[in-house]
């Protein structure tokens, strides 16, 4: 006999369980469905565990730089087994908490691969087969990484984002195929750790989804602890050995390396049973390869893509996260607009409201902030300057400088800018990007100063913080920046 709910959510990620607990707390009988671990890409293979490595991997180039400080550290070096054990550690504990968390909202939690059967009907297969009839159903499953058929995932020398997170030794060297937020991220860990990397990005910048400057003066500093960025050129076939793999580019230039992680980009996933049940409409293959949406609208979202309805295409909502189906909504990485925890975060507020009867949309995927957790950071949200030029937008930038900060000078961390972009015909702030240290920490703030027609004088930033850069450029983008010379 099926178990009955309100709402049945499939798959635990940020989307899947954020949707969940805001249905519980609004008084409805919630399910969730997990084929893998709780907590989904986000928290055992994504932005928690990376985040764990990189912040072990600033800890050792702080302590190699202590002296510059007056702080002598007698050869501080790595201990890949703890910095692993750590990375872990957190990834279990905060499994468990979240696992918690989801109980004690009263939810259930079936643990196999769920997938639709007919209207309202899931089935759940597994060690724990379960049949579940729900008035609305979420779809929440995901994405998974996209291969390059030349140079095909081994999971042992050809590898994954997953596999890079679990490395049982430090490579002697690491080239990366895709010079994105991922790529970026994992050349900053195992560059710093003691491998030798390559960036292999085929567009002529690496993180090319931001306007240009920010990916060369990432590169130059990517330079500075000697990864090399090939840009312009793509991986186009490979011969493996047992310990190496030699890649050959589209120009027939070779590079050799112990592991070679391809990043190229995720693409959304979802059980084809349940695509042919509800005979959902997909959006044609729209990856995060290349760019990220800063499209206004679900709807322009998804006019970028062309549907083929098999799995790897994303499933099309409206601003609703209502699907083609009636009663089933789908957000996250499986509809493909943002590839972000976040996103998807978002994405579950929206579509749980209107689960429960609530009438919520989403207006504008441009305010979804963009973060890079590279050495320095990258940081940005609304419209930057390429996207102004697409639309025709007049508009004047604002800019400051990390050398010109006071605690940048003190903590020794004084690469980056950030520039502040003002619509000239509105006066409005449409747009901010950010290069530097602790910007990602610095991003909500920037996107509340989105859409001020002025600067705010009420807003006092602590002295000294790295977040008086955001004032600067926000203060030069209007002509009044206190510590920036008169324009001639
Ligand atoms: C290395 C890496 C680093 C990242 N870093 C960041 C970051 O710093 N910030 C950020 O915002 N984003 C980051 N991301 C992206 C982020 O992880 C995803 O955008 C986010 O996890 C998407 O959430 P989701 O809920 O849509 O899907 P997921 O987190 O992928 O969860 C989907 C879940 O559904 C389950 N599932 C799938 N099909 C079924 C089924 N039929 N039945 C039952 N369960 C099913 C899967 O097992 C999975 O647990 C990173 C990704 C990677 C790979």
């Amino acid at each position: 006999m099926a178990e009955k709910f309100d709402v049945a959510v499939i798959g635990s990620g940020p989307g899947g369980y954020a949707a969940a607990i805001r249905c519980a707390q609004k008084g409805g009988t919630i399910a969730i469905i997990e084929k893998e671990q709780i907590g989904g890409t986000c928290l055992n293979r994504g932005c928690i565990p990376s985040k764990a490595l990189l912040a072990s991997a600033h800890i050792l180039t702080i302590a190699k730089n202590a002296s510059l400080m007056g702080v002598e550290i007698e050869n501080p070096k790595v201990n890949w087994n703890k910095m692993q054990t750590r990375k872990d550690a957190i990834v279990a504990g905060s499994g468990k908490g979240l696992a918690g968390l989801i109980q004690s909202n009263k939810i259930k939690i079936f643990q196999g691969q769920g997938f639709v059967t007919a209207k309202n009907k899931i089935a759940v297969e597994g060690s724990n087969p379960a049949q579940i009839e729900a008035k609305k159903i979420i779809i929440a499953t995901g994405s998974v990484p996209i291969e390059i058929p030349a140079v095909a995932f081994d999971g042992k020398n050809i590898i994954s984002s997953t596999e890079a997170l679990n490395l049982s030794h430090i490579p002697k060297s690491m080239i990366i195929i895709g010079g994105g937020v991922i790529g970026c991220e994992m050349a900053c860990i195992y560059a710093t750790v003691g491998s030798k990397v390559t960036i292999i990005e085929a567009m002529p910048n690496i993180l090319p989804f931001e306007d240009e400057w920010v990916g060369q003066l990432l590169t130059r500093e990517l330079k500075k602890i000697g990864i090399d960025v090939i840009t312009g050129k793509k991986a186009a076939a490979c011969e493996k050995s047992d310990s190496n793999v030699k890649l050959s580019l589209e120009d027939g230039q070779t590079i050799e390396a112990e592991k070679v992680l391809v990043s190229i980009g995720r693409k959304a996933f979802c059980d084809s049973r349940t695509i042919k049940t509800l005979s959902l409409e997909m959006n044609p293959v729209r990856d995060n390869k290349s760019d990220r949406p800063d499209s206004e609208s679900t709807e322009a979202a998804s006019k970028a893509v062309v549907s083929n309805g098999m799995n790897g295409s994303a499933i099309k909502v409206n601003e609703k996260m209502q699907t083609s189906a009636a009663d089933v909504y789908a957000i996250g990485d499986v509809v493909g607009t943002t590839y972000l925890a976040h996103g998807a975060f978002l994405e579950a507020e929206v579509a749980a409201e209107n689960a429960m009867g609530g009438n919520a949309c989403i207006k504008d995927y441009s305010l979804v902030p963009r973060a890079v957790y590279t050495f320095p950071e990258v940081a940005s949200v609304g419209k930057n300057e390429t996207r102004c030029k697409q639309m025709g937008i007049d508009y004047t930038i604002g800019r400051a400088f990390f050398k010109a900060n006071g605690r940048s000078l003190a903590h020794n961390e004084t690469t980056g800018e950030a520039r502040v972009v003002r619509d000239k015909k509105t006066n409005e702030i449409i747009g901010i990007t950010m290069v530097g240290a602790a910007v990602t920490e610095m991003i909500a703030c920037a996107r509340a100063l989105l859409g001020n027609k002025e600067p705010i004088c009420e807003i006092s930033f602590a002295h000294p913080t790295v977040s008086e850069v955001l004032k600067e450029a926000w203060e030069d983008a209007f002509g009044i920046s206190l510590h920036t010379p008169p324009k001639r």
